[in-house]
């Protein structure tokens, strides 16, 4: 029995990680200032004796510092995400990534507590050469444009990680996730699938920003939970970046396409340009795809689900949702 410590375990990753975690007989802290994450979303995780939470900043030095010594193993995954709050507040995302990471990591390095950073794939930034590898460039555009910021402040928590590995031989492993969706993920902050699902069965028009040739990779949450907890059950893993991502590409206008239909909705498909969607500059990635040699030679982790599968699960969330009212 592990007793793992999630930051951001409030959040739609992070619930679900303190669900499988709960499920191998694990304990479970969850810490979460409940900015993006919502108390609904463990509410079913409470009645659970391994389970607890703290309702707080992961910059709170005396509570982060209480639960990481207690703990064996972290989940970072606080954070500040999605590409609307970035460019709406960037203030915000810059300082809670670079803060809340920087006080995870001291704190671990007290204590000498393995850290799993969640990162992303938005760290390879607007790079034509895809797939993605671990150690291929970042190809980030200029500070004017608020969206990089995002990309950069996890770029630098990953310095920090590798730094704290290397000087200081604090074991940690960097996730970079690609376009995780599943059941309890809001499309508030501006992620495509849930804001598609929501409007298809409510038949609103689905908004698909630019000319929908930009692809993605979606990975379910399950699969993506399925590799963290082997990621911190492997030695080898120590030091290293992996991408958690499927490989199966869809263009956002196929993805509309295929929500309707499978939602059999009428909505309409309209068509809106990136300026008027997020800011005047707006730079979108083209394709995202993951190469995923080095996960899965290490852990020999694959997804289970496929597009077809990921949004079936989700409809089945956002119907059951609209009936409970
Ligand atoms: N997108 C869209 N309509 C929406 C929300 C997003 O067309 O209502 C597009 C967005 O511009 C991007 C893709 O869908 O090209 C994926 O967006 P998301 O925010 O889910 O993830 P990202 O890959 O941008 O981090």
């Amino acid at each position: 029995m592990v007793k793992a410590l999630i930051t951001g375990g409030a959040g739609f990753i992070g619930s679900h990680l303190a669900e499988a975690l709960l499920e191998r007989n694990d304990e479970v802290a969850v810490v979460d200032d409940l900015s993006t994450g919502s108390l609904d979303n463990i509410a079913h995780l409470t009645a659970n004796p391994r389970f607890q939470f703290a309702i707080t900043g992961i910059t709170n030095e005396l509570v982060m510092d209480r639960l990481i010594n207690q703990c064996d193993v972290i989940f970072h995954l606080a954070a500040a995400v999605g590409v609307e709050l970035i460019v709406r507040d960037p203030v915000r995302v810059i300082e809670s990534n670079i803060k809340g990471c920087e006080t995870v990591l001291r704190i671990a390095a007290r204590y000498r507590k393995k850290v799993l950073l969640a990162s992303t794939s938005e760290v390879y930034g607007k790079s034509e050469r895809v797939p993605f590898r671990e150690d291929s460039d970042s190809v980030l555009g200029p500070t004017s444009i608020s969206r990089w910021s995002y990309a950069c402040s996890k770029a630098m928590d990953e310095f920090l990680a590798l730094a704290y590995y290397k000087q200081f031989d604090l074991p940690v492993v960097l996730m970079r996730f690609f376009n995780t969706v599943g059941p309890r993920q809001t499309g508030r902050y501006g992620m495509v699938v849930p804001r598609f699902v929501r409007r298809a069965l409510a038949g609103e028009p689905l908004e698909v920003y630019g000319d929908g040739q930009q692809s993605r990779c979606f990975t379910d949450v399950s699969d993506v939970t399925r590799a963290v907890i082997a990621l911190a059950e492997t030695p080898a893993a120590i030091g290293e970046a992996f991408n958690i991502g499927s490989t199966q590409e869809v263009s956002i206008e196929q993805l509309a396409r295929l929500t309707v239909a499978m939602c059999q909705s009428s909505s309409e498909i309209r068509y809106i340009p990136y300026d008027e969607a997020y800011e005047p500059g707006f730079e979108d990635l083209r394709r995202r795809v993951p190469d995923t040699s080095k996960i899965r030679r290490t852990i020999a982790w694959q997804p289970e689900h496929d597009l077809a599968a990921i949004l079936e699960r989700v409809i089945t969330y956002y119907r059951s949702l609209a009936a409970s009212g």
